[in-house]
């Protein structure tokens, strides 16, 4: 069976203040109300990580995510954080390859499967962010887009390598825009997805594989897409800084 995974990606948003409560009620509250097999990932701001890391339970229902690593191990890369320095905290989860990370970072298919291997070295769970344009949704061929970011990226790893990677599919057009894909087209996507892995890795490791959709996702629209078969979950912006809508998207996952 796979994991139901909810992951709130905090970008670069919350002062320390807020930042501990938006933690700390988050944390009461799937103690109290998540009674599920879901797992929620809250990927703070890099500076927030330790802290953060300290106010969980290991191997409890919350855990604390990155947002981005580096791909070298260590070294003069002013301003960088890495793998094993994220390993070093007890940090459990790290998001790669997120669409703002390959637009205003220029990171690469081939660089985020360096950065996917050295997560993957040093113990750590990718959440690998994979996702087309609007005008390749709406002009190209989008779905062969979105498998050759995972060919170029994954597909080198061995199979018990890639068991331990999570997947999310976040169209760019729907990521901070208010449009989400509909539950039809996340479930198609993801089934393609899907079926791309079963291609590599044979149709055990697809069907163990977490593929969280990405984009608009919020309190409103989240039970529909979770309930969709090949949607495990979802990869949380916007909706994942307020709690209570937070929790919301948590318990449609359950
Ligand atoms: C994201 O940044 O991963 C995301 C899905 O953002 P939003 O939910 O705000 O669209």
């Amino acid at each position: 069976m796979r994991k139901k995974i909810v992951a709130g990606n905090w970008k670069m948003n919350k002062t320390a203040d807020e930042a501990q409560a938006l933690l700390s009620e988050v944390i009461n509250m799937v103690k109290d109300e998540v009674t599920g097999d879901v797992k929620v990932v809250l990927c703070t701001p890099s500076i927030y990580l330790a802290s953060a890391q300290q106010q969980v339970t290991p191997g409890g229902k919350v855990s604390i995510g990155a947002q981005n690593c580096h791909e070298k191990a260590s070294g003069a890369y002013t301003g960088e954080i890495s793998a094993p320095m994220l390993q070093s905290i007890g940090i459990e989860y790290v998001i790669l390859g997120h669409s703002e990370r390959r637009q205003y970072f220029g990171e690469t298919n081939a660089q985020l499967a360096e950065k996917v291997n050295i997560t993957l070295q040093n113990g750590l769970i990718p959440i690998f962010c994979c996702g087309e344009s609007r005008d390749l949704r709406e002009n190209g061929d989008y779905i062969g887009f979105v498998k050759d970011q995972i060919t170029e990226s994954l597909f080198h790893l061995s199979a018990e390598s890639f068991g331990n990677v999570v997947i999310a599919y976040e169209p760019i057009w729907a990521i901070g825009t208010g449009l989400t894909a509909s539950s039809a087209q996340a479930q198609d996507m993801h089934f393609e997805l899907r079926q791309h892995i079963a291609g590599q890795y044979g149709d055990t490791v697809a069907q163990d594989t977490t593929i969280l959709y990405g984009g608009s996702a919020n309190a409103q629209n989240a039970a529909e897409l979770f309930a969709r078969p090949d949607v495990d979950g979802g990869l949380i912006g916007g909706a994942s800084l307020k709690a209570a809508d937070f929790l919301t998207v948590v318990k449609a996952a359950q």
